[in-house]
């Protein structure tokens, strides 16, 4: 007998007819004689349009009260998703974040969690009972209600299972696993049999949106066995291991990210300390920053240009501003409509010529590069947002065709 988590994304627990696909998929495999968790997701896009709802009430809605109204999306799934399953006649107990003992810091809205008190789902498990638990949230110190950011309940799942010390931790969703590019935008994209840890947290941090990027870091940090498959076809999907099977590919995937502003500090003085200051003041706004180029000093100055989220763009401009003297009134250079487009596989490191083979897939459908950064695994660059689907189906095609 195994203790298996299960979780299922709102795309799989949507409509009615889809709870019941899922109720069954949980009640075969709590038949075949395994204790079962299961995390869901809110329903469809009602995460979506709990925000739009607070924002037909204010611009700025708080964030405590935010946490408090996206918290129930998934409040209506866990309830409907046992009733689907008592009906199966299999016993199943829903549980919302608290109640799972999930407890967080006091980061509304980008919650972390801190521990999870397994005591309850323990209880149920002894009692034979599937327990369904609401994904994405949890309780401060103050006994108030968090998220843990979008996407969040991939999270959920896999500190469950590493908190349980389950055997496995399976990823239900829209399409069978993770493929060498969103398979829905690229055709020909492959389905990946297995990537390790390092390789997927790349992806996910740089766009793949499949798994969350904190789920991925946890399954490494915990060694959980983690698989991504699809809640519909009932295919093997993915292993996310920490060491993949060989497959012979120089790289795993090709991703983009359009949430990315690039930001240039023109003309600041060429002298020690600057850098220094400037991302010191970043970082204690909790920005994270990504490709970061200094111009070569010409005169006594020199532009410092980087890229962050858009979201960030300006709460890290007043910081500037306000907090790096030399700075205050130098001109500040945005640009909102540019993407970030990468290629990640830890073959690259000992291949020379992938960076190359990426640039040509870009010149090859005209597309100017106004940045790049590279690591061991991964080559980003920064283009035109309107390039972005092109350039990842050219680089994909350069690479796998
Ligand atoms: P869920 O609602 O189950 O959490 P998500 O929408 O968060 O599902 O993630 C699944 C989606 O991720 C897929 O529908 C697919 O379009 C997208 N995706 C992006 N990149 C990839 C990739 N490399 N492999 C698989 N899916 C990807
Ligand atoms: N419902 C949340 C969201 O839409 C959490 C999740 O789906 O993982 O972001
Ligand atoms: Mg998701």
């Amino acid at each position: 007998m195994s203790l298996i988590v299960q979780k299922f994304g709102g795309s799989s627990v949507a409509t009615p007819e889809k709870v019941a696909n899922v109720a069954q998929i949980v009640a075969d495999t709590y038949r075949a004689g395994n204790s079962v968790v299961v995390v869901v997701s809110a329903q469809g896009d009602t995460t979506d349009d709990l925000i739009q709802k607070a924002h037909e009430i204010t611009e700025k809605p708080g964030k405590r009260e935010m946490d408090m109204l996206l918290a129930s999306g998934e409040q209506i799934s866990i309830a409907l998703l046992a009733m689907a399953i008592e009906k199966m006649h299999c016993p199943a107990v829903s549980l919302l974040g608290w109640q799972a003992g999930f407890n967080t810091n006091s980061a509304h809205g980008a919650a972390r969690i801190k521990n999870i008190d397994t005591s309850r789902v323990r209880a149920e498990l002894d009692n034979n009972n599937i327990v369904i638990v609401a994904g994405f949230q949890g309780l401060n110190k103050y006994d108030d209600i968090t998220t843990l950011g979008r996407g969040g309940s991939d999270t959920s799942a896999v500190a469950l299972a590493a908190a349980l010390g389950a055997d496995k931790c399976q990823i239900f969703t829209d399409v069978e696993g993770v493929y060498t590019a969103d398979p829905r935008k690229v055709p020909n994209a492959v389905k990946l049999e297995s990537i390790t840890y390092d390789e997927m947290l790349e992806l996910a941090t740089l766009g793949a949106q499949v798994l969350n990027n904190r789920s991925v870091e946890m399954a490494k940090k915990y060694n959980v066995e983690l698989e991504v498959l699809s809640s519909y076809t009932r295919k093997p999907g993915t292993r996310v291991l920490e060491v993949a099977d060989m497959e012979k590919m120089l790289i795993r995937g090709v991703t983009k990210d359009t949430d990315v502003a690039r930001i240039s500090i023109i003309a600041v003085p060429d002298i020690p300390g600057i850098a220094f200051k400037v991302f010191s003041v970043l970082a204690s706004k909790n920005i994270n920053v990504d490709i970061i180029i200094q111009s070569i000093g010409r005169g006594d100055t020199k532009d410092i240009t980087f890229t962050c989220a858009k979201e960030h763009v300006d709460t890290a401009i007043d910081a500037i501003r306000k907090n790096v003297g030399d700075l205050a009134d130098k001109k500040i250079d945005v640009d909102t409509s540019c993407a970030k487009v990468s290629i990640v596989g830890a073959g690259m490191e000992t291949h020379p010529g992938v960076a190359a083979k990426m640039f040509e897939a870009l010149f090859d459908i005209n597309c100017n590069i106004k940045m790049i950064a590279t690591s061991e695994i991964k080559i980003s660059v920064l283009i035109d947002a309107d390039m972005a689907d092109k350039a990842v189906s050219s680089i994909h095609a350069k690479f796998f065709d």
